[in-house]
């Protein structure tokens, strides 16, 4: 046994420190990035925010606005859409705001094969394999397969891990990003149930540091529960910053709008959770036995609101350390540890 003693850091143990400044307004602040990525050798251009792939929230309908926002948001798109569907989204939208997603489950394998061979097959230029646990061999060998059915120009975002060496371990293992984060996740329930995980500001300064030594990329997937937290995750290093609850409960849900005591909210739940288990049966087996909670939402009308909030948020969060352009925020980031950073004597919002 080992204890480690160094403290590792979640979002809401630290604030940013601002810094002198010559930025006049927040107008004035680029918060797109530009990457190319390591293995695929594509570009990428956009604010670099991904809708995570989760029922309600990687949908096609946030795509959409994503698409009609255009500062260039992705989405990961649930795995639970049939081919027809996914095909048909394809062949009319362009590829740039999503990432088709997958598990190790052989039914998400089978599915991907038969989409790069059918009609839309030619616009794949992204794809998410999202598993829990990022940690076994098993992992680590399909994504060398799956490069090699994919070819080698799609971009491949990969995880789910929260330490350096795994990191390292999967981007020469083919990874173009990614994906960091075991517990932090809104109806998440691993670390109840195993006692597993890593403080996400940490992991997220630890991996990034990581990726970045051997040209690869981080996203940073879970807990962000304000634009600040966003902000923290970019300061942190994070390349690309992953949301599920934020972006949940929205009229891109796809989802019915639940009416409690007059009062409207949509059903929320983690992919591992009953709930998701009951809808898609065996579709996802891969996850272990319920590690996910459900949860009802406040009903938020459209993205596009929510979206001015989080983009403004991190626009601001650059003026208050001189970032000109985001790509400059993670230098310019001093964090400092805090024992309270919100005033709630009228509530936590
Ligand atoms: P949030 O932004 O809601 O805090 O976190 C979103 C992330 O939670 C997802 O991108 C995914 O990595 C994770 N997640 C989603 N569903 C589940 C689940 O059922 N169990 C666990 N352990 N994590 C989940």
């Amino acid at each position: 046994m080992h204890i480690e003693t160094d403290p590792k850091l979640d979002f809401k143990d630290v604030l940013i420190r601002p810094k002198r400044s010559t930025l006049a307004s927040r107008k004035d602040v680029d918060i797109a990035r530009e990457f190319t990525f390591k293995w695929s050798g594509r570009k990428f251009k956009g604010v670099p925010i991904i809708a995570a792939n989760m029922d309600g929230v990687g949908t096609f309908d946030m795509a959409k606005a994503f698409e009609k926002d255009g500062n260039g948001l992705t989405v990961a798109l649930h795995k639970h859409y049939a081919l027809e569907d996914l095909e048909a989204y394809y062949t009319k939208n362009g590829p740039d705001n999503v990432w088709y997603s997958i598990g190790l489950v052989k039914d998400d394998q089978d599915k991907l094969l038969k989409f790069i061979k059918g009609k839309a097959g030619k616009k794949l230029d992204k794809v998410c394999i999202d598993v829990a646990n990022g940690y076994s061999q098993n992992f680590v060998d399909f994504i060398k397969k799956i490069r090699d059915k994919v070819g080698k120009d799609i971009t491949i975002m990969a995880g789910n891990v929260v330490t350096g060496e795994m990191v390292e371990e999967l981007i020469l293992s083919g990874v173009d990003v990614v994906k960091v984060g075991i517990g932090p996740g809104s109806v998440c329930t691993t670390r109840r149930m195993t006692g597993v995980g890593y403080p996400q500001l940490s992991a997220t300064i630890e991996c990034a540091d990581a990726a970045h030594g051997l040209g690869g990329l981080i996203c940073a997937d879970g807990g962000c529960t304000v634009p600040g937290d966003i902000a923290k995750a970019f300061g942190g290093g994070a390349d690309f910053v992953m949301l599920g609850g934020m972006l949940s409960g929205h009229d891109q849900a796809e989802q019915r709008v639940i009416e409690k005591d007059g009062e409207k909210f949509v059903q929320f739940y983690g992919m591992s959770s009953d709930t998701a288990m009951k809808k898609h049966k065996g579709g996802v087996a891969e996850y272990r036995a319920s590690e996910g909670k459900t949860v009802h939402v406040p009903y938020k009308g459209d993205v596009a609101v929510t979206l001015q909030d989080v983009l403004g948020g991190i626009r601001s969060a650059c003026t208050y350390v001189g970032a000109k352009r985001l790509k400059e925020l993670s230098k310019r980031t001093t964090f400092i540890r805090v024992n309270q950073q919100l005033n709630t004597v009228y509530g936590d919002r």
